[in-house]
């Protein structure tokens, strides 16, 4: 795993948002590839997604947090506005976005052509998923974690065990 440089004042910075419930392998590599091409990174996790959530914001940064300590250039934020709007705010030059079948590719289109009308200088970046977690979903995640199935091999540590306490205390 490649370490991060350090981040001067004048870094390059992309935000990476998402919702996050939870983190998993496929984003971890993302941050990880992200890490290595921009100054800082900024893990942004959306505070009220338009989906039903697992996990509350706190527990969704937290997880981010304890996952991405070994690069020293990726900081974990939240975030409750226009994602172009967060990514100005941060003096974010890139808003990435991870990549995985087709079916991602129509949705993602529409936003970043929404972000490019609201924001042109902030540019959309995607990067394709790694074949070892093109079928990860947070969606798979937690259904696997609720029906007690190990998730131990497909989210960070952390992550894994969180869920576990998770499942035990509902
Ligand atoms: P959303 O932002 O739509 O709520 P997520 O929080 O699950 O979705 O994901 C955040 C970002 O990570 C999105 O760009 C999503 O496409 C990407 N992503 C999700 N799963 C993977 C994966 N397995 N490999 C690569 N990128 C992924």
């Amino acid at each position: 795993m490649s370490e991060s440089r350090p981040s001067p004042d004048n870094a390059l910075v992309a935000l990476y948002p998402g919702s996050f419930d939870p983190l998993h392998n496929g984003h971890v590599d993302i941050i990880r590839r992200a890490a290595g091409l921009f100054g800082r990174v900024i893990v942004a996790v959306y505070d009220t997604p338009d989906k039903r959530l697992l996990l509350t914001t706190a527990e969704r940064i937290e997880w981010v947090r304890e996952a991405v300590t070994r690069w020293t250039n990726v900081e974990a934020a939240s975030y409750s506005t226009l994602t172009v709007e967060y990514a100005a705010a941060r003096d974010a030059r890139a808003i990435i976005r991870g990549l995985r079948a087709t079916s991602d590719f129509d949705f993602e289109f529409q936003l970043a052509l929404m972000n490019r009308h609201l924001n042109p200088d902030i540019e959309a970046l995607f990067l394709m998923t790694s074949l070892d977690h093109a079928h990860l979903s947070s969606t798979l995640v937690k259904e696997l974690a609720q029906h007690g199935a190990p998730v131990d091999d497909l989210v960070p540590a952390g992550v894994a065990e969180a869920l576990r306490r998770k499942r035990e205390q509902t």
